[in-house]
């Protein structure tokens, strides 16, 4: 009987096909006691375990490239941690088999992370996913994961590692549907960079039988189960249309009555450049350089290697703007030899900006790379730093900047609530503002980004989170100066004509959501735009600050 459900659209396009679910199979291997001479059998098995698991994983990443990369890189390191490596052996050495000195080593280093405080909430995914691949293949079992399938699917889980969707094959996986995650958790982010429509935070998901058939919508969040032909029809219909309206649509973004907007890319490294090329991005709104940080977690790269990967993507836009945000460490993006190991709420600690304050030379150092970097392009560069919180913040930033002797526009990320309250204060230093959407939303609501439950609460159509854009805009307007957006906000086509109603000036976002965006703003008129911007934040809730939106915009 069709019956639809209701997520979080988190990546746009529509699938339809059979359900198949992630192996999630929890290993426990048995607790049996093994004799002492052959322990030194044992610690060998588990090392060489641990070592193809770690290769397997930098191999997964050195294929998917990217932001996806970075984290499976980042997998890569847990498997090899020495600590880990050495408690492990201890285990085998007081008698336990590999498969189970591995199992139970885990659980002390997880049960250690989650004491550290809850921001490891999205590692600990990472984390087990390790320990299970390297349990898997101890025990001769399938590596859990993504189900071996010839026939297209719709892929469920409850939540999906970043191992498996780094490597999910578009032309297998439909799309997928997730029971946790937010909008904003790094399986988005990644479903995005894909381009493969999902849906997250559904309650039920992992309910849904195996080979039943599903309509995905990971536009509107809605999953509809076993649709009848005609709703399969139709929504096949609206897709290939939809598809052929977003090749038509090219050049830069703007409304209907030619009110211009920029759209731009968000990116992790030159790897992403070619999408955003190929997406018609106007340049980069967001280049994230954390992701050149990851490989080492134990030192910065050097100014060298900083100004290769920074050159490569500015001379993909000769003419555009790039948008290069300075390290943005800790929190869901810990560095440790910049991030406090001891920090009872690391979100709220040392990190972005507060952290590059505390090591200016690794600031210092990003500044005069991305100096070199420039020298002799045309290019518009514009540095921007993380989690500003008021006017000093900005002043240090822009302090740091004109002593590295850059030539760039610099600018503030709008990421906390006092930076939207005060940003006419803030622009008093700083030429620019960028509305970080994803963590503005994470401190206005209490709701940390990374768990499902309160995924409700980091919704970009939350009322109180438009407002702080609009004061963000106005104050910028007031100041003649400029105001994107480069949360994932951005990229949802009816929000991102919000956001231009509102008075935001550039939109960014991942490469495979600029048709869409790009198509929904050519339909619109401005006027339009500030009607629904102003009907959403009339609405008190972000269901009907969508709704109202959507009303005022679909007399298209
Ligand atoms: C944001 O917070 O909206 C943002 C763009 O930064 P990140 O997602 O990298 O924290
Ligand atoms: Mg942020």
């Amino acid at each position: 009987m069709t019956e639809t459900l209701q997520g979080v659209g988190v990546s746009h396009g529509v699938a339809i096909g059979q359900v198949r679910h992630m192996g999630t199979a929890v290993l426990e291997p048995e607790a049996k006691q093994i004799p002492t001479e052959d322990a030194a059998r044992e610690q060998a098995r588990a090392k060489r375990a641990v070592d193809a698991v770690a290769a397997d994983l930098q191999a997964r990443g050195n294929l998917a490239g990217g932001e996806a990369q970075a984290v499976l890189e980042a997998q890569a390191l847990m498997a090899l941690d020495p600590e880990l490596m050495a408690d492990v052996e201890r285990r085998i050495a007081v008698g336990s088999s590999a498969e189970r000195a591995v199992y139970d080593a885990f659980a002390a280093y997880r049960a250690l992370l989650a004491a550290a405080g809850d921001y490891l909430a999205g590692r600990v995914a990472d984390l087990d996913d390790v320990r299970n691949r390297i349990v898997a293949r101890l025990m001769g079992v399938p590596m859990p994961g993504v189900p071996d399938s010839d026939e297209p699917y719709v892929l469920i889980a409850r939540d999906l590692a970043p191992a498996d969707t780094a490597l999910l094959d578009p032309t297998l996986v439909l799309g997928f549907v997730t029971e946790e995650g937010g909008p904003t958790s790094h399986s988005a982010i990644l479903a995005r960079a894909l381009g493969v429509p999902a849906v997250v935070a559904m309650p039920g998901a992992t309910a849904m039988p195996e080979g039943v058939v599903v309509a995905v919508d990971g536009s509107s969040g809605a999953v509809i189960v076993d649709p009848s032909t005609e709703t399969q029809e139709r929504l096949r219909r609206e897709a290939a249309e939809r598809k052929a309206a977003l090749a038509a649509s090219t050049g830069p973004g703007r409304t209907s009555d030619g009110h211009l907007i920029p759209l731009l890319a968000n990116i992790g490294g030159p790897v992403d450049v070619p999408a955003a090329v190929k997406a018609g991005a106007e340049g980069v709104g967001l280049f994230r350089t954390e992701f050149l940080f990851l490989d080492d977690s134990k030192k910065a790269p050097s100014e060298d290697a900083q100004v290769e990967a920074y050159r490569a993507v500015l001379e993909a836009f000769p003419e555009g703007r790039v948008v290069v945000r300075v390290l943005d460490a800790g929190a869901d993006k810990p560095l440790d030899f910049l991030t406090p190991a001891d920090e009872p709420n690391p979100a709220l600690g040392v990190r972005g900006l507060r952290s590059l304050l505390e090591h200016p030379e690794v600031l210092r150092t990003q500044l005069r790379a991305l100096a070199r970097a420039a020298e002799g392009l045309p290019v518009h560069l514009e540095v921007m730093a993380p989690m500003v919180a008021d006017r000093q913040d900005a002043k240090a930033f822009a302090d740091a900047c004109r002593e590295a002797g850059l030539q760039a526009k610099f600018g503030a990320m709008v990421e906390i609530p006092s930076a939207a309250l005060r940003a006419r204060s803030i622009l008093r230093e700083v030429e620019f503002l960028s509305l970080g959407t994803n963590d503005l939303a994470q401190y206005t609501f209490a709701a940390d980004r990374q768990v499902g439950a309160v995924a409700r609460l980091q919704d970009p159509w939350q009322p109180a989170l438009l407002d702080l854009v609009a004061l963000s805009a106005e104050a910028a307007r007031a100041e003649g100066k400029s105001c994107g957006v480069c949360g994932e906000a951005a990229s949802d086509p009816v929000l991102a004509c919000v956001l231009t109603g509102l008075g935001v000036t550039s939109l960014s976002m991942g490469a495979a959501s600029i048709p869409y965006v790009r198509a929904k703003l050519a339909k619109v008129t401005l006027a339009q735009c500030e009607r629904a911007a102003a009907a959403a934040r009339a609405a008190d809730s972000a269901a009907e600050a969508r709704a109202a939106a959507n009303q005022v915009l679909s007399g298209e």
